[in-house]
């Protein structure tokens, strides 16, 4: 039976580091890192998810501003909110709540944003950096969740096989090409790969992001391989990821559950990030 990797105590851990860090920040120097998160409507999730990262930044000792607009906010108004917070020196991360209400330009937006205050890591500039191997660059926090849930395994990543099933932007590549950076053999499945099984069943480490219930079978799993499940899916109520666990956790090595595996990571590297974005700033040592 596989070893549960418990995403939650290890994004609990990764908070604490965390405060201990603010702290010291602050003791020294009076100042604190600060986020600012911009939600534009009232989608539900998206108040929900908002809410926590204010939470989460609280908790920590990050200094954090709630920027909630009207759905009917113009382009040109949010623009402008961007650059003011481009511009303020209390602000070291700028998060953009996604998805925006229909007649907003996502991508316009994006793009304003300070490439150095892109704590989402979805800037160009950021997301080029990274396929180049630069480092002062902002990686998407779920798939820093996904490399820091591996690397807490203590396993050597180098010369490893990593299969990545799933190519989006937010999570499929990006992951991908993080563990391209630690020296890993990285192949990418999606909706065209042909023969996907024969693929997985080669993977030390597995890392599933598609969005389909239950898609990753135990006999696409190879026998004490690493798996990483960062779907959610809501099933008749109940959350559940893109890996079948029964079957899967008994050929695994190790393996996230969904819910308390890759989730909890993804505000704790938000958190992380804009600590590491208020030491650039500042000209600490990361
Ligand atoms: P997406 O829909 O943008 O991308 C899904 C990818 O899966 C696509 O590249 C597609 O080619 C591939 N795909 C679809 N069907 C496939 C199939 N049958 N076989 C192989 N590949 C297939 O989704 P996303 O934004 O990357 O999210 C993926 C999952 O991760 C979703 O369940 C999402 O809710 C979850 N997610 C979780 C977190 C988190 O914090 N844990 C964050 C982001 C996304």
């Amino acid at each position: 039976m596989a070893q549960l990797i418990d995403g939650k105590q290890i994004a609990g851990e990764i908070r604490q580091e965390l405060a201990k860090e603010i702290a010291s920040f602050k003791e020294k120097s009076s100042k604190v890192p600060g986020l600012a998160v911009v939600l534009v409507g009232d989608d539900p999730a998206s108040q929900v998810y908002v809410s926590m990262k204010g939470k989460a930044c609280n908790e920590v000792g990050i200094y954090s501003e709630e920027h909630r607009l009207p759905a009917n906010t113009s382009q040109e108004e949010l623009l402008n909110l961007i650059d003011d917070l481009n511009a303020n020196e209390r602000i070291h991360g700028i998060l953009v709540q996604l998805p925006l209400p229909k007649g907003l330009d996502e991508k316009e937006v994006l793009h304003r944003i300070d490439p150095k205050k892109d704590v989402d890591g979805f800037h160009p500039v950021n997301v080029g950096k990274l396929v180049i191997g630069e480092e002062d660059c902002f990686v998407a926090c779920t798939p820093l969740g996904v490399l820091e849930l591996v690397k807490r395994q203590g396993v050597d990543i180098s010369g490893k096989k990593v299969v990545v099933i799933g190519r989006s932007n937010i999570v499929g590549k990006p992951v991908a090409h993080l563990f391209l950076k630690e020296n890993a053999t990285v192949t990418i499945c999606h909706s065209r790969t042909q023969s996907i099984m024969e693929e997985t069943k080669t993977a030390d480490i597995l890392i599933a992001a598609v969005g389909r219930p239950e898609l990753v079978k135990g006999d696409w799993v190879k026998s004490g391989a690493i798996v990483i499940d960062v779907g959610i899916n809501r099933v008749d109520g109940k959350l559940v990821g893109d890996v079948d666990f029964e079957e899967a956790s008994a050929k695994a090595s190790a393996i996230t559950p969904v819910p308390g595996g890759v989730g909890p990571m993804t505000i704790a590297m938000l958190l992380k990030n804009t600590v590491t974005s208020f030491k650039r700033f500042n000209g600490i040592d990361e």
